[in-house]
């Protein structure tokens, strides 16, 4: 797990006196992801529609486990929300949105999932990108999500786990050696994950309805889940 730098001062919700915790904390990369993150904004920038593929592949693999979980157990599904993705642009606000109704990530796997790569991979991914470029090799050593840097100089990941009440935001920034972990006040997620890219000036034109419609036509095709795509300025 990322080190604890700073802990920010305050006093959880009042639903749970005992457990006193900040209200927002700050982690610090492994320096395996730190370098890992480096190496994909600086190696991939010609390819960098790929977090398409990457972010709705891992809505994806989260709705597959949701549908897993309900099929075991009824009883562990805990909320009605159809599965499905919704993917949202604002031209206005400069923002792409992927949201899944998946099953979501407590607080643990939040800081164990985004901040922490499996360190055996790590050496033979930076190999492999020397050797050459291939976007596809993010994909193929579980790096996805840090392609969401490609294109966002800030990334905001909200997220609650089928399996708990409380829901978290994540937020990390381009070439930041950190990153933050709070709990949300209001919790506005059924169940699943949220991740808005607050785009690059160089990288609006992902807010745009028609572009990130065919990026998902060619990276998205064989997705069995609904993805709806919302617009909210033309
Ligand atoms: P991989 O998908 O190969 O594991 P990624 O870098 O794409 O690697 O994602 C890392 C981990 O973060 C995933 O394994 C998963 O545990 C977690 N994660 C990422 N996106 C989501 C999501 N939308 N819902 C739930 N968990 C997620
Ligand atoms: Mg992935």
């Amino acid at each position: 797990l990322g080190r604890s730098l700073h802990q920010g001062v305050g006093v959880r919700a009042a639903a749970t006196p005992s457990a006193v915790e900040p209200a927002e904390e700050t982690f610090s990369y492994q320096t395996e992801t730190d370098r890992i993150m480096d190496m994909i904004v600086n190696s991939l920038y010609s390819n960098r529609d790929v977090f398409v593929r990457e972010l709705v592949s891992n809505a994806s693999d989260a709705l597959d486990k949701m549908r897993l979980t309900a099929l075991q157990n009824q009883d562990e599904y805990k909320s009605g929300a159809d599965l499905e993705i919704r993917i949202k642009v604002d031209k206005e606000a400069g923002t792409l949105t992927i949201e899944d109704s998946g099953i979501g990530m407590t607080r643990e796997e939040l800081l164990s999932s985004l901040g922490t790569i499996a360190r055996s991979g790590t050496k033979k991914f930076m190999e492999a990108m020397q050797d050459k470029q291939d976007a596809n090799l993010i994909g193929q050593f579980g790096v996805g999500f840090y392609s969401a840097f490609l294109v966002a100089d800030k990334v905001t990941v909200q997220t609650k786990s089928n399996a708990s009440e409380d829901q978290w935001t994540w937020e990390g920034a381009a070439g930041a050696h950190s990153y933050k972990v709070r709990r949300d006040a209001e919790v506005d997620l059924k169940r699943g994950t949220r991740i808005t890219l607050h785009l690059k000036e160089d990288a609006k034109e992902f807010a745009d309805a028609a572009k990130i419609e065919g990026l998902l036509k060619q990276y998205s095709e064989f997705i069995s889940f609904p993805i709806k795509l919302w617009t909210t300025s033309f």
